[in-house]
């Protein structure tokens, strides 16, 4: 009997094959597509992280089209049903100590101007009840981050001015260790936070504005966990168990992170993901660097462009790339270590950078939801990871 209703499935799947193959989605796939579409129109979906005001500042595009070589804007968060769309005022790091407050205000004039034009489909956030409001009118709400907190030059009015310009969240350090807090990558300067860090993280807690810790040292984490009275963030990181990667999170403070009421949004860059594709990719960079650096002499067009296209990360030769399975093993072991009230979704999805295998762009948010329901994760477990979670920190602690 058991063997006759095995068969009998075998035939069944492999009919629905052939109907896909022919005449598109077969009726319980197309079913099931219409399911995930309805649960991405009714459940709010967060991305953490990404660098539009980038391109919106140095390559002057708007981000109600669609961008070229991008894959986030207006049209695609639209398909993708992502509702929120937090964006980074990314600083570069030279810029410190007396440059860094200066292209802040430029990405951030930058960002603003760009969203008012868009006002019919998107609006700046700044609290979890704008969020819900922006979100219930039909919009994309965009709360703004400031990426490495260099950006305030050391100075606590310099912070408040960003909050009081609409910046709701800031990521404490980028990867340079600055004038109070250490990053993850290069020297470390105070053991963590020095003084001044401690202040800047109650000035935070008492303006309302989201701390985010991805970039930081393990030092300064567990040094934030201990100064502030709110929930914090992790933007954009993936799990060091799987990937001992600098960027990623130990499974000590995944369990710190819990008792602090924090989320942690999974990276989707892939060599926080995968070490052996890292490896990979750290090879292929040795290799192409001698050759990068002459690129500006090289007069062959073609050479040109092909060499800048290896330098920006898209169609790299390399085996081995990560998929859409391995960004659920991190949610997967993130939900296991930290529960599943403590994990989201922070892509950092910059244009030109490759993703995951399965998905292509912002559209692509509902093959995420495809595989969590796949995993066997609840609907209510599903609402709370591609977004409820952000957004009950949001409430709590943004104003
Ligand atoms: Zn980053």
């Amino acid at each position: 009997m058991k063997r006759t209703v095995v068969i009998s499935l075998g035939i069944l799947i492999a009919l629905g094959a052939a109907t896909i193959s022919q005449t598109g989605p077969s009726e319980p796939g197309r079913a099931a597509a219409q399911d995930v579409e309805k649960f991405h129109r009714d459940a709010l979906i967060w991305d953490c992280h990404n660098d539009l005001a980038y391109r919106v500042l140095y390559e002057g595009l708007d981000i109600g089209n669609r961008l070229p070589g991008g894959q986030v804007d207006i049209p695609r968060l639209r398909e993708g049903g992502v509702d929120v769309q937090v964006v980074a005022l990314f600083i570069q790091n030279y810029l410190y100590p007396d440059k860094s407050a200066r292209q802040a205000f430029q990405l951030l004039e930058a960002m603003t101007r760009n969203i008012e034009k868009n006002a019919a489909s998107v609006e700046l956030a700044r609290t979890g009840a704008d969020i819900e409001r922006i979100v219930a009118s039909g919009k994309i709400a965009m709360p703004l981050a400031i990426e490495g907190g260099h950006a305030i030059e050391d100075r606590l009015d310099l912070l408040r001015t960003f909050h009081d310009r609409g910046v709701s969240s800031m990521t404490i350090t980028h990867n340079i260790s600055h004038g109070w807090a250490d990053a993850s990558a290069g020297k470390p300067r105070w053991n963590g936070l020095n003084d001044l860090g401690r202040k800047v993280i109650a000035e935070m807690n008492a303006l309302g504005m989201v701390i985010d810790v991805s970039h930081v040292s393990d030092k300064t984490f567990f040094d934030v966990i201990e100064t502030t009275k709110d929930p914090i963030i992790f933007s954009h990181s993936g799990c060091r168990a799987i990937n001992p990667h600098r960027r990623n999170v130990s499974d000590d403070m995944l369990r710190a992170l819990a008792r602090n009421g924090g989320v942690i949004g999974i990276v989707f860059e892939l060599t926080f993901l995968s070490q052996k594709y890292a490896k990979a990719a750290q090879e292929l960079r040795a290799i192409s660097r001698p050759i990068l650096q002459k690129v500006p002499v090289i007069e062959d067009m073609d050479l040109r462009i092909a060499v800048e296209h290896i330098s920006q990360g898209q169609d790299w030769p390399l085996e081995d790339k990560p998929t859409i399975e391995d960004l659920l093993d991190h949610i997967d072991h993130a939900v296991k270590i930290a529960g599943v009230d403590h994990v989201g979704l922070g892509a950092d999805m910059y244009p030109r950078t490759p993703s995951p295998e399965g998905i292509r762009d912002a559209q692509d948010y509902m093959n995420i939801t495809r595989g969590l329901k796949r995993r066997g994760y609840s609907h209510e477990d599903v609402k709370k990871i591609m977004g409820g979670n952000f957004l009950r920190i949001w409430k709590q602690v943004a104003r």
